[in-house]
This record gives structure tokens, sequence and C-alpha cells, in this order.
């Protein structure tokens, strides 16, 4: 699934879990990250899970941080900090 800034989800169910944030990286690329809030199946809060990533921006399993994900540019393939 991709964010599209032009087409907000119309879904209230889908937005209410959901929500985008927008990134950009120093290269100049812009886009916007999908997260999930994910109280059931984190019972200790930490964090949200990142779902997804506009085009121009790829996910990457973080190497030190099994199970988790890191934001990469796919114009310079520099990691983007969440
Ligand atoms: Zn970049």
């Amino acid at each position: 699934m991709i964010f599209d800034f032009n087409n907000p989800s119309k879904n209230p169910d889908e937005a209410r879990e959901k929500f985008a944030v927008p990134i950009k990286c120093k290269c100049g690329q812009v886009g916007s990250a999908t997260w999930e809030e994910s109280a059931q199946l984190n019972p200790k809060g930490a964090r949200p899970v990142l779902l997804d990533v506009s085009s121009g921006f790829y996910l990457r399993l973080r190497k030190k941080d099994i199970g988790k994900t890191e934001i990469v540019c796919a114009v310079c393939e520099s990691v983007v900090p969440d």
C-alpha cells in the first residue's frame, strides 16, 4: 500500500489505526512513511510498526536490530531516520 498525499484514506477505521509521516532524505527526496499503532501486538507499547513507505524509498531490515526495519532512500541509498 502506498500513501497518496492527494488521496488520503477515506476509510475511518483505517485512518484510526494507521498514520502517515512525511519523510525527507538529505538528497532532497521526499515521501511518506505509513505507520500502524500496534498496542495489541506489542503490549509494552514501545513504538508503532512501520508498514510501508511511498515510492522513492524502500524498507530494509536492520542488520543490528533484528525484526525492525529502516527506511532507505531509493535515490542515494541513504538511511532516513524515522
Ligand atoms: Zn536520498
